[in-house]
């Protein structure tokens, strides 16, 4: 076997992708683009390694097979067609949550002003207001994911204004046209469930409380005064909640809330829009 399908096969015990993370991991040892890599490997054709990138990339193999996710070793994660910085402490962007994008640019328009709350990397405002001409807010509390978040901003949407605070108890100005949000929402006796890789992610991005639902309760709540009458509120939310998390708006006021599938048919998003009603 040449030493590309070895180490191929080294990944495939800890992944269902293991020829898409090796040409990841061979980028950020060698810089070779990974549309570039699969290209060469195909024709035979891919540069010898140094035996230092050698013993980088298994090294780099090694940790991945310890249950490191791959957009950890690597240091970024690709969501909506942009390229986010992650590290350790800030929760990977995740192909479920592109369908709350699809569902917030159907009610956006140019101009619009957004709140994200527990923004973690960020990807949720930032991709919006590069989608859109938008003046976003992202809020994130913990110091490591804040700095990711500092990073995304830049990179992705300079204009976006930054809190470091906490959403459920630090107060947060300004009336928005829309909040949206990606909670902890595990429940926490689930917590010891998930697999290793997401086990490696800071449990305070995952940790819903006793039912999950600890922060939608609690953010529709607090942030009733920050959106404007006509505004949406939209949340991410786990398998399983989208009705209860209806029923929660429905108490806090709004009177038609709504649930949309992602694309693997799970009620993903479940948002409203605000009424005059709501005080
Ligand atoms: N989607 C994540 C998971 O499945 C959870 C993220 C969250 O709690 N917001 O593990």
């Amino acid at each position: 076997m040449s030493v590309w399908a070895d180490l191929e096969e080294s990944l495939s015990s800890c992944t269902e992708n293991p020829s898409g993370e090796l040409a990841l991991l061979t980028e950020a040892v060698t810089g070779l683009e990974p549309e570039r890599f699969r290209l060469l490997r195909l024709r035979g054709d891919l540069p010898e390694l140094t035996s230092q990138q050698t013993d980088r990339l298994a090294a780099l193999i090694q940790r991945r097979r310890s249950g490191i996710p791959v957009q950890y070793l690597v240091g970024r994660a690709d969501f909506y067609g942009r390229s986010f910085s992650v590290r350790e402490g800030v929760l990977i962007p995740r192909f479920d949550t592109e369908i709350l994008i699809d569902t917030a640019l159907k009610h956006l328009r140019d101009g619009d002003s957004i709140l994200d709350l527990c923004a973690g990397s960020g990807c949720i405002g930032f991709t919006l207001g590069a989608e859109l001409h938008l003046s976003v807010t992202s809020v994130e509390k913990f110091d490591a994911a804040f700095s990711v978040l500092c990073e995304n901003r830049d990179r992705i949407c300079p204009s976006a204004r930054l809190i470091q605070g906490d959403v459920l108890s630090d107060p947060v100005d300004g009336v928005y046209d829309m909040i949206l949000s990606n909670p902890p929402y595990i429940p926490t006796s689930d917590l010891s469930t998930l697999s290793a890789e997401v086990q490696k992610e800071p449990v305070t991005a995952l940790d819903g409380g006793d039912d999950g639902l600890d922060f939608y309760r609690i953010i529709l709540r607090r942030y009733a005064a920050n959106l404007r009458d006509g505004g949406f509120m939209l949340f991410e939310c786990g398998i399983g909640q989208a009705s209860a998390i209806a029923e929660l708006f429905r108490e806090a006021g709004y009177d038609a809330p709504f649930t949309v599938r992602d694309y693997g048919g799970v009620e993903r998003v479940v948002g409203a829009q605000r009424s005059k009603e709501i005080s």
